[in-house]
């Protein structure tokens, strides 16, 4: 199956579900995704403290609706499951419209979109519409309100995550979030395309360990991050934060809080392939990065994003939707971090057996025997592997890493590596991950 055909039916297979911080719909998801990848779920009760903060009431919802008097629903759930304040309490009563006003979410200056609104931490509830449906209401009326929702203290959060195991132990991050409900860019488009890439990633022998995590946004990542705490300390690198990436509008990076790592500057030379990209500065807001990125962890992630949150006007609306995202933008942003991780993979750094002095290369079969016609010759490829050779001597003291020279040399990590890889063969180098 193609990566459009594979894209296209998790999109469609996952949108309709309404996820929240918690409940069945979460679950539901993560089952969906486990026929693509072998995620683990973890449950995490309800009222669990993490760091700072405690883990609410499961939340689920089976319809919502408000109606006029005579039965004709005006908003309803089932019709777009953004209707609803996530976390809504159950209500069932009849309301004027008075009464029911400051319940009523819209958005003036796009009257199109229906507004996403959440209240995890506090009890509330609330409905979300058009303002052409707003205009449907007469406020001489009385309305039928219905939430038929549960808050259930006997609950669970559920996270989701997998690993796979390359050469190393030291693991690259791939994060995303699974608590937005019917919206495509933010970030259904985050959920299958991290994925999509660690299937990718899993099916390569890769000398990282590649760690995906699917969970909610902010209290998913904090919950994960207490659970796995000493782990990742001791593990990750570094990796990515998957959000907004598959929007009609330009790629994008927001770079890890090192802004100048080798990390980001492979993002940038993967960016760099396509036309047209922004850079954006990082700033401590945005999603869970802001985790990741705290005193404790300080775990550089970042993010290459194609119509970034914030920056396109259905972000958060009902109008980020299936019409929005297509798989063939999401291959696109695809196709870089597929560049990205390549080079990340490859960025090993080698030490030698003996410092000094130069290897004696040819009684190894490593360099032309004959003498004097260095240079002299056609074949690219050789011409490459002897500086490949030089570089690779002259650099690996066992600190410097494979990027390093890439940029000093200007041969590809794939060049590098390669001879690399033959030269440790032979005994004469030892490769250590970041
Ligand atoms: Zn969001």
């Amino acid at each position: 199956m193609s990566f459009e055909e594979r894209a296209r039916l998790l999109l469609n297979e996952l949108f309709p579900i309404c996820r929240s911080l918690s409940g069945e719909g979460n679950r539901k998801s993560y089952q969906i995704l486990k026929q693509l990848v072998p995620l683990e779920t973890i449950e995490v009760p309800s009222g669990s403290k993490v760091y700072d903060w405690t883990v609410p009431d499961e939340w689920n919802i089976r319809d919502a609706y408000i109606a006029n008097t005579k039965g004709d629903r005006l908003v309803s759930f089932k019709s777009c499951n953004l209707h609803v304040v996530s976390y809504s309490e159950p209500v069932d009563r009849v309301m004027t419209f008075e009464e029911l006003r400051p319940r009523l979410h819209t958005l003036p200056d796009n009257p199109n979109a229906i507004p996403y609104r959440t209240s995890y931490f506090k009890r509330d509830w609330g409905f979300c519409l058009t303002e052409r449906q707003l205009g449907l209401f007469d406020p001489q009326l009385e309305y039928k309100v219905v939430i038929d929702s549960d808050l259930n203290p006997k609950g669970s959060m559920t996270l989701g995550h997998a690993i796979h195991r390359g050469k190393f132990d030291r693991e690259i991050l791939i994060s995303s979030y699974i608590c937005h409900p019917s919206m495509a860019n933010d970030n259904l488009s985050g959920v299958v395309l991290s994925a999509l890439l660690f299937d990718w990633l899993r099916k390569r022998e890769t000398n990282y360990s590649y760690r995906l995590v699917i969970v909610p946004e902010t209290l998913g990542v904090i919950a994960y991050l207490n659970r796995f705490e000493k782990e990742l300390k001791s593990n990750v690198v570094g990796g990515t934060v998957l959000s907004t990436c598959g929007g009609p509008g330009p790629l994008g990076l927001k770079p890890t809080f090192l802004e100048n790592s080798w990390l980001d500057e492979m993002a940038k030379a993967a960016l760099s392939t396509s036309k047209n990209w922004r850079e954006f500065p990082f700033v401590p807001d945005g999603s869970d990065e802001r985790q990741y990125a705290s005193p404790g962890f300080r775990i550089p992630t970042l993010s290459i994003t194609k119509d970034k949150y914030y920056t396109y006007n259905e972000y958060h609306t009902s109008l980020d939707d299936l019409n929005f995202v297509k798989p063939a933008q999401l291959q696109e942003t695809f196709e870089v971090y597929r560049q990205w991780f390549e080079k990340v993979d490859a960025n090993l750094i080698f030490e030698r057996s003996e410092k000094h002095c130069e290897f004696q290369l040819g009684k190894r079969g490593l360099y032309p025997q004959t003498g004097g016609a260095f240079r002299q010759t056609s074949d690219n490829q050789q011409i490459l592997n002897v500086d490949a050779l030089s570089w690779l001597m002259f650099g690996c003291d066992g600190e410097t890493d494979l990027w390093s020279l890439s940029k000093r040399s200007g041969l590809s990590m794939e060049v590098l590596l390669g001879n690399a890889r033959s030269m440790e063969n032979e005994g004469l180098l030892k490769a250590r991950p970041h």
